[in-house]
């Protein structure tokens, strides 16, 4: 049998298109920090993006950009261990660092791979990873590709994380990783408890912290939110959230930083992050510190909107951060609430199995304005019968 075989077989996307229920691969046509026009002409407001800043499209992020692109090139064509190194990627991390309180930082062109640099670069058969079951994907592939044996704990579960530190005591490396904040649930990790169990036991704790680096604490991140920077050895960020841009980057000691330099194949063996991404992350970063203001403004829209959508009676979670997820029941009531709900002009993410159990995972940005967080609640409101079963009734969400 060969590999290919099993395409012509997988029909879960070609039936969910043919019924009209497909939320994946919506072409956009242009937008702007608070709403997005799709291919066919139709605008929605925007409560699916993790632009927490609204800082993708901000003109002075744009034009830092093609400023990059016209000076540097469109690409650097090689990885930065070789030929494919600027001076802006190098400055990019010294503020990188700077700000995020760290002795040093490595860029990477995604946050993906900054995710199997951090991971993969630093540990190898004979090491023991401790993974909190939910955390993001890209660091169980990069747990998976240093081939260090894997051991899951429950969410947040820091005495079941310190009982297997406890059981296998290793003679390997031990390391630790976990999402700073979830980017389903949009919950944080309880990391005053991590770094206590971490210490105790020897283990290194690794935060990616994709979804809280550029909106909690200023801007500086969930490890400063709780005072806890120094004690953290590995914090990894991405630029495509709060930064508006693409790329990544691992936080850490001197040493470390340089080892992951010289070993970390995603850095190695990958070209380097466009010019115009690496100025758009380093001009967000100059935003960001001189606006502290967007910070504040994007968890006060989520609240606004978690607020409102409970009292239409939909389910929300209990998160302080920009992600708001929404109860919207099975697999096919979520995308029956997908659809009406872009069809009122709202766009919002439908999550299914195996990301994470069906809901539609709402977002917001600090440049969102009342009127048009007024215009995606009065969509949820339209559908929340259809949505909800039964008018005002929160819990156990379904569709008809
Ligand atoms: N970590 C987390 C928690 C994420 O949510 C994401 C992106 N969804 C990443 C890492 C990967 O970041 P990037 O998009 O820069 O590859």
């Amino acid at each position: 049998m060969s590999v290919i075989d099993k395409c012509a077989a997988y029909t879960r996307a070609r039936t969910a298109r043919e019924s009209g229920l497909y939320p994946y691969f919506l072409a956009f046509d242009g937008r702007d920090a608070g709403t997005a026009r799709l291919a066919d002409g139709r605008e929605v407001v925007m409560c699916g993006s993790n632009d927490y800043l609204g800082l993708s499209t901000d003109p002075r992020v744009t034009e830092a950009a093609a400023e990059a692109a016209l000076r540097h090139g469109a690409g650097c064509t090689g990885s930065r261990f070789l030929n494919g190194n600027l001076e802006l990627h190098d400055r990019l991390e010294r503020e990188l660092a700077a700000f995020f309180g760290k002795p040093a930082a490595l860029m990477l062109t995604t946050g993906y791979q900054a995710n199997l640099a951090a991971v993969a670069g630093l540990c190898g058969p004979g090491d023991t990873l401790f993974v909190d079951k939910e955390a993001h994907a890209s660091l169980i592939d990069a747990a998976r590709m240093s081939r260090a044996r894997i051991q899951w704990f429950a969410h947040n579960d820091t005495a079941a994380l310190a009982a297997k530190l406890d059981r296998l005591p290793g003679r390997g490396g031990r390391m630790v990783i976990v999402d700073g904040v979830y980017s389903m649930e949009g919950d944080l990790c309880p990391l005053p408890e991590l770094v206590r169990v971490c210490e105790e036991y020897g283990a290194t704790l690794l935060v990616d912290d994709a979804h809280g680096a550029g909106v909690l604490d200023k801007g500086r991140g969930t490890c400063s939110h709780f005072g806890l920077t120094d004690r953290v050895p590995l914090i990894t960020l991405t630029f495509s959230k709060a930064f508006g841009s693409i790329g990544g980057a691992v936080l850490g000691d001197e040493d470390v930083i340089d080892y992951l330099r010289h070993n970390a194949r995603s850095l190695m063996f990958s070209a380097s992050a466009s010019p115009a991404n690496a100025a758009a992350a380093l001009e967000s970063l100059r935003i960001l510190r001189a606006e502290p203001w967007r910070c504040s403004s994007v968890v006060d829209n989520a609240d606004f909107m978690r607020r409102e959508l409970a009292a239409l009676g939909y389910e929300v979670g209990a998160s302080t951060t920009p992600i708001v997820p929404v109860g919207s029941g099975d697999e096919l009531a979520t995308l029956r609430a997908w659809q009406l709900l872009v069809d009122q002009g709202v766009y919002v993410n439908a999550v299914l199995p195996p990301a994470a159990s069906p809901r539609l995972r709402t977002s917001y940005t600090a440049v969102q304005t009342r009127a048009q967080l007024d215009r995606a609640l009065r969509g949820f409101a339209a559908v929340r019968e259809r949505v909800l079963g039964v008018p005002g009734q929160g819990t156990a969400p379904r569709a008809t």
